[in-house]
């Protein structure tokens, strides 16, 4: 198995898939089986310890569910990963052959949990995935990989599951996908898989997610699956069939980093010159917007008139809108990007009013 588990973490796309928590042995076994028969699937996935949001859900079936999933492996050849949030589970975990361990959202955003694991893990051989706090901090996300890596694990990866927001949005966790591409740049070479589930919470938009993922050139998905998905004891709006998730992946645009074809090397960088000189020049006009900024500043300055004036700033985000969507520019990109420079021209006039 050891053989094995090096072979799946070297391959592209990995694939991880089961259901949110283990219930029965025979729902276990069931999903490993059905998911094998997809010949899509790499590991199988099961949480048997369950951090929960709120006392009174179904917390995980505990230590008793580990001998199904060296059953389910038996049986299909799969190997296996759960999360683990304290050195007992790591301990139980190693105890009944598990391959791979998964730290948790709600464990990656507290270092005394991620120490006592890492604690747990010195001196153990066994690939380690790391999920992004709950909160956006790229941080604590380091910080966790790096206490793992200080005890000697050699083999770990990240998985994006997005992350808490407050209110209702589109997305149970929203992705902030710059977040992990810096993530994935600051560690090259670092497996990166994204959870389309915990970003989703609901099927409607798993492939749209998953798509995303690979197109931005993610190593594999962790796709959580259920046989009787609405009867699920945890997460069910967001399970699919084991069936459903070999359809999906099939139906996914598998993209790669690059290709050795010289005419799309050439077609390429002619393209990125274009774009090279196009972002030269509005880099030229925004520094000319700047000057006029300043220019305004000192009519300000010199009639003793505040910087902002709502009213100006309502009309600039109007325009941007209405010219925007001629163009296909979306309003929440206008919205950054003429809140980005109007940040920087008031910047500037609080430099001439107070020079
Ligand atoms: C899970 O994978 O079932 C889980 C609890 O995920 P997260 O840590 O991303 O909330
Ligand atoms: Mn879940």
């Amino acid at each position: 198995m050891r053989e094995r588990v090096q072979e799946v973490w070297a391959k592209r796309p990995i694939i991880i898939s089961g259901p949110c928590s283990a219930e029965t042995e025979e729902q276990v076994i069931e999903t490993a089986q059905r998911l094998a028969a997809t010949g899509k699937v790499d590991v199988l996935r099961a949480g048997i310890w369950k951090p929960r949001t709120r006392p009174g859900m179904f917390e995980g079936i505990g230590t008793k569910g580990l001998p199904w999933l060296q059953q389910a492996k038996k049986l299909t050849g799969l190997p296996v990963t759960v999360e683990v949030a304290t050195a007992k589970q790591v301990e139980d975990a190693l105890h009944f052959d598990v391959d791979i361990l998964w730290i948790g959202a709600r464990t990656t955003v507290n270092p005394f949990s991620v120490q006592e694991l890492a604690d747990a893990l010195k001196g153990v051989d066994i690939p380690v995935l790391i999920k992004n706090p709950v909160n956006p901090d790229l941080e604590l996300w380091s910080g966790a990989v790096e206490r793992v890596a200080r005890v000697g694990v050699k083999q770990i990866g990240l998985i994006h599951r997005g992350f808490s927001n407050y209110g209702n949005t589109e997305y149970r966790n929203a992705p902030m996908w710059h977040l992990a591409i810096e993530m994935k740049r600051r560690n090259p070479g670092m497996l990166m898989i994204c959870d389309p589930s915990h970003i989703s919470g609901r099927r409607d938009i798993l492939q749209d997610v998953s798509q995303k993922s690979i197109d931005l050139d993610y190593d594999g998905l962790m796709i959580e699956s259920h046989i009787d998905p609405d009867k699920a004891w945890s997460d069910a709006k967001q399970q699919i069939t084991p069936e459903q998730v070999g359809e999906m992946l099939a139906s996914i645009v598998w993209r790669k980093e690059d290709v050795n074809s010289e005419a799309y090397h050439e077609a390429l960088e002619k393209l990125r010159q274009q774009i090279n000189h196009l972002d030269d020049e509005m880099m030229q006009l925004l520094g000319q917007r700047m000057k006029i900024a300043d220019k305004i500043g000192e009519y300000k300055r010199d009639n003793n008139i505040t910087i902002l004036q709502t009213n100006r700033w309502n009309e600039i985000l109007e325009r941007g809108f209405k010219r925007g969507e001629k163009i296909g520019l979306s309003k929440e990109f206008i919205t950054r990007y003429l809140d980005a420079v109007h940040m920087e021209s008031i910047n500037h006039q609080n430099k001439v009013m107070n020079s």
